[in-house]
């Protein structure tokens, strides 16, 4: 029995072409590598064969090409006296046959599906039991056989109990997609790869047997991106105006260059070690554990950081850049206020001039923050324009930068914005990672068997999971902010509900009307309340590498009290996402088997909005 693992490295997308009429295309077909060709018998069919032309295209065929027959509403007596003719090696069912019809002839079989609004496929895998696989076709009132129309894909609920054949609509350029979304058992493509009705194109079947087998999972590598261009996949890239092109250029090559010199990697080593005391524990939270009944759970204590989260991994790595480069000037731009302070705190730390950008809304909103920042030296502007929140106060700080090039770095607190900054930030906090792997390496022996973090911009998320991601026992979970749930719109959860689209300078997922506007958002949480994610993210999700899921207010506020009482640590209501995934990952698991939660930050920022909304007065 291969593992679930090995079965993902090996197994590949088989391909069947349908409706084949002449043995000449049976033969392209069988040498450019198809796994399967069907023959329809059903009379109405352009592509209807005889007896006879059966006979002759299966005479054509090498050995391993599995033969399958097609039959719609077929009475059995015209079924068997094809089957004592000519040697088919299954039947495929595309009527309205019953599971009995189907499987009288002791012939192993197809049963196709099709997709109308409403249907329950696990309900029909359950009646057709005895199928070998269920072939997905798109409905079209009143036509019978293919459609040779698409569907839509999402629609298929992932992990099937049988082996899924997508069909309808197929062709060479929409292969590469439907492959991606549905990893399914078998495709199977007939119009799609015609010349004309019933006549097979070569140059067709190649350019589809091609993006078939790149589509296939096995070649990902999912730790060299981006490319030189700041893509992952379709995602990241530059999105900005034409004056930042060379300063985005030139802290590129700044950033490629320090992050290979030995003595920058030994200062910023130097500083995380004494300035914000890495490395950080990580935890067997062995009550916790006990309670939910299940996997051993381990938290990277990320909340035991100077200034109790992970951000100032990223604002130290930023700010001794800003040295290298001669700039001694530092802009950021906050929604909450913590990156703020992550920013304020390093500026005062270098001894650097340090303005930030902050929405006059979100001033008046966190009030403390504000105080601290200006405690540490920092100015803070407030911006007036637009929605006076986290958008407008991220123009503003790009406007900035564009005027004071020459003295000034932009701290940017999350994988998000403009190549380099997504990779550059990611590399920062990878650093959770990297000491996470040595340290449950040491404390269990082995490798975890899933990574849980919650995604605002995914900057803990990735830091977590990116020194993992080659490892594909591994199961990974962002948790995002289902506010007050993924159907009321108010929520931040860009992967888990929305479409590409572009923001801050990428391409990525991020909440936006059907005018491309983009959403209020909403959380409990202010660390994930967030239009967007990084890029990476995005393209993690699209490979599907990291499952995204999310959580609610409620789950979270619960989770927030569970560990408080459970483990004598308040953990922060960002964090509390991630908790209230793991509690139901936990409990599925064996009690051998190791989560490891990051945990992003400490709860004490939060009390005040846990007693409001509870309705208890400090
Ligand atoms: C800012 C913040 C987050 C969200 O940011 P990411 O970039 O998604 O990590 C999560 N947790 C805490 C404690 C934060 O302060």
């Amino acid at each position: 029995m291969l593992t679930k693992n090995q079965t993902e490295i090996l197994s590949r997308t088989r391909v069947k072409i349908c409706g084949i009429t002449r043995p000449q295309d049976a033969q392209v077909a069988a040498e450019l590598g198809t796994d399967a060709i069907g023959l329809v018998f059903y009379q109405q069919s352009p592509r209807a064969v005889s007896i006879e032309q059966a006979q002759a295209i299966i005479d054509v065929l090498p050995p391993f090409i599995t033969v399958v027959g097609l039959f719609v509403n077929a009475k059995p007596q015209f079924i068997q006296q094809i089957l004592d003719k000519i040697p088919l090696d299954a039947l495929q069912f595309h009527g309205e046959e019953s599971p009995a019809e189907c499987c009288r002839f002791n012939k192993p079989y197809i049963k196709a599906l099709r997709m109308q609004p409403g249907v329950d496929i696990h309900a029909f895998i359950e009646d057709y039991a005895s199928a070998q696989a269920i072939l997905l076709d798109s409905y079209m009132k009143g036509v019978k056989g293919g459609t040779g129309a698409t569907f839509d894909w999402q629609q298929v609920p992932p992990h099937l109990s049988k082996p899924i054949i997508l069909a309808g609509g197929l062709t060479p350029e929409n292969i590469t997609e439907a492959v991606r979304i549905l990893h399914p058992y078998a495709v199977d493509i007939s119009g799609g790869v015609e010349s004309a009705k019933g006549v097979k194109d070569a140059a067709k079947i190649a350019a589809f047997m091609k993006r078939v087998s790149i589509s296939m999972p096995k070649k990902i590598n999912y730790t060299n991106l981006p490319d030189d261009n700041g893509h992952f996949g379709q995602y990241g890239g530059i999105f900005v105006a034409e004056t930042l092109i060379k300063p985005l250029e030139e802290l590129k090559q700044a950033y490629e260059h320090y992050l290979k010199d030995s003595s920058f990697l030994a200062e910023f080593n130097d500083d995380l070690h004494h300035f914000v005391g890495r490395p950080s524990p990580l935890y067997h939270a062995v009550r916790w554990s006990k309670q939910l009944g299940g996997a051993q759970i381990y938290l990277k204590r990320e909340d035991l950081n100077h200034t109790g989260a992970h951000k100032i991994n990223n604002a130290i790595g930023q700010a001794l850049l800003a040295k290298r480069m001669g700039k001694n000037r530092i802009i950021a731009e906050t929604g909450a206020g913590q990156h703020g302070v992550a920013a304020a705190t390093v500026a005062a730390r270098f001894g650097m001039e340090c303005v930030i950008y902050m929405g006059s809304e979100d001033i008046e909103r966190q009030k403390i923050n504000v105080y601290r920042m200006r405690l540490l030296g920092a100015e803070v502007r407030a911006v007036e324009s637009g929605s006076k929140t986290l958008k407008d106060a991220l123009n503003e700080a790009m406007r900035d930068w564009v005027t004071h090039i020459d003295n000034t770095f932009y701290i940017i607190g999350t994988v998000a914005g403009p190549h380099p900054y997504p990779a550059m930030v990611r590399d920062f906090q990878t650093v959770i990672g990297r000491e996470t792997r040595q340290q449950i390496k040491v404390l269990a022996g082995c490798l975890p068997d899933a990574l849980i973090a919650c995604v605002g911009g995914g900057s803990n998320a990735i830091g977590l999971f990116y020194p993992f991601l080659d490892d594909k026992s591994i199961t990974m979970y962002g948790v995002e902010a289902a506010g007050e749930g993924l159907d009321t719109g108010k929520h931040a959860a860009p992967l888990c509900t929305s479409q590409p689209g572009v923001l801050h300078g990428n391409r990525t997922y991020l909440m936006s009307d059907q005018d491309g506007q983009v959403l209020q958002t909403h959380s409990i949480s202010a660390g994930l309340d967030y239009p967007g994610v990084g890029p990476e993210h995005a393209w993690l999700k699209d490979v599907g590498r990291v499952q995204y899921v999310a959580a609610t207010d409620e789950e979270a506020l619960k989770a927030f009290h569970d560990l408080t009482r459970t483990e004598g640590i308040i953990p922060a209501l960002e964090s509390s996402h991630a908790l209230a995934y793991c509690k139901k990952v936990a409990p599925m698991l064996d009690k051998d088997k190791i989560i490891i939660v990051n945990l992003s930050g400490r709860g004490d920022k939060d009390i005040h909005t846990v007693a409001a909304y509870e309705g208890i007065e400090i």
